[in-house]
């Protein structure tokens, strides 16, 4: 048992291992023999470039991403990716299909629809249906440049368990669920994830695309923008977000330690069955999302009322259990529980959670 007492359930910037703080602290003043912190080193430096290969090194590895992807460390996030994956692919063939079941596919969709010709998929019934319904492939459009869907829905508590039947490549949005569960990376084109939940700090993403992809570019995408500069550049086109890429690289080589993508899964399956478990199990909680479309990272659910909910977490707060509430577009609890959240920091909040229950 660690002698961690505080659990920070926010979804992003999110909570990092123990073990990584403490590689950070003990490393800050002098990095790997520079005499210097790394955010004084360059980022051309051989030591900063070999930092950068072990990091793709561990990426392919824990991922088992074929030699036919590229994988890239940009700057900007998530967000960043809603425009340069158009930019990047509408070069050749000018349309897409979005699916949307949840806040930020809708995002994507809204700013992918400056670039070209973008059609949006509606997953989700009605605004009160909590299921996932795939279209069928005769729905999507074969030709379009990409598909694109977001695995998992952060706001939403949401995830997408199933891919759909699609001829076009499929470009996902990982941000909340990479390297949470095994994945198979042939199925898709592309794959981007902003590093703040999973994969470190934020103002990075990561970016693996199929080689075939990499010609497709719109010409007025910006060179900094461009994918393929981008690999060129082995992602160093300028100055990187060098403590980013270096706190991905702990958290990938912490990653390995805890025996890779499989250990961490059955570990967050664990995570997330206590947590509905806890939920389904009484009638002070509710959980609204269908079973078949519940996420594994954010585990979302409301009180009967908007009082009892500030109460629960004003009183969390004072156990360490911290940063529960819902975003605000979706208000209640949300709690995430990303890969570096310790299965003790699940057991406390489910504790707190019957002990709050039996009180109020
Ligand atoms: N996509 C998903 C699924 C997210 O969860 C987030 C951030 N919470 C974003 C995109 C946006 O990421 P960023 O803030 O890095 O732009």
């Amino acid at each position: 048992m660690s002698k961690q007492t505080k659990f920070n359930f926010a979804a992003g910037p999110a909570t990092l291992p123990h073990e990584v703080h403490e590689q950070i602290i003990s490393e800050w003043l002098d990095w790997n023999n520079m005499q210097v912190p790394l955010v004084e080193v360059g980022h051309r430096t051989e030591q900063f470039t070999n930092l950068m290969a072990e990091n793709e090194k561990l990426l392919r590895e824990l991922m088992i991403i074929p030699d036919n992807y590229r994988v890239l460390f940009l700057h900007g996030g998530a967000q960043m990716q809603f425009s340069l994956v158009p930019m990047n692919l509408l070069g050749k063939n000018n349309a897409a299909d979005y699916l949307i079941y949840g806040h930020w596919a809708k995002t994507a969709f809204n700013e992918a629809q400056r670039y070209g010709n973008i059609k949006a998929f509606n997953m989700r019934s009605s605004t009160e249906s909590y299921e996932i319904i795939l279209p069928n492939e005769n729905e999507l459009n074969p030709q379009a440049a990409y598909l694109h869907l977001c695995t998992n829905e952060t706001i939403d508590g949401m995830q997408l368990k199933n891919l759909p039947k699609t001829k076009a490549p499929i470009v996902a949005d990982m941000s909340s669920d990479i390297l949470s569960k095994k994945i198979d990376v042939t199925q898709y084109g592309l794959i981007y994830a902003c590093t703040q939940k999973n994969l470190g700090v934020s103002g990075l993403a990561i970016i693996i695309v199929r080689d075939d992809l990499l010609n497709q570019a719109m010409e007025l995408t910006p060179s900094i923008l461009n994918y393929k500069k981008q690999a060129e550049a082995k992602s160093l086109y300028n100055t990187s977000n060098t403590f980013a890429c270096y706190v991905t690289g702990l958290i990938l080589q912490w990653l390995k330690n805890q025996g890779g993508v499989e250990a961490i899964e059955k570990i967050n399956l664990r995570k997330a069955q206590k947590l509905y478990a806890c939920i389904d199990q009484s009638h002070f909680y509710h959980n609204k999302i269908a079973p078949s479309a519940r996420s594994i990272m954010n585990v979302t659910f409301n009180l009967a009322n908007k009082e009892l909910e500030e109460k629960f977490l004003q009183e969390a707060k004072g156990y360490g259990l911290l940063y529960l509430r819902g975003h605000k577009v979706s208000g209640g609890i949300r709690a995430s529980i990303y890969n570096a959240m310790p299965e003790e920091g699940v057991d406390k909040l489910v504790g707190f959670m019957q002990q709050f229950e039996n009180q109020n």
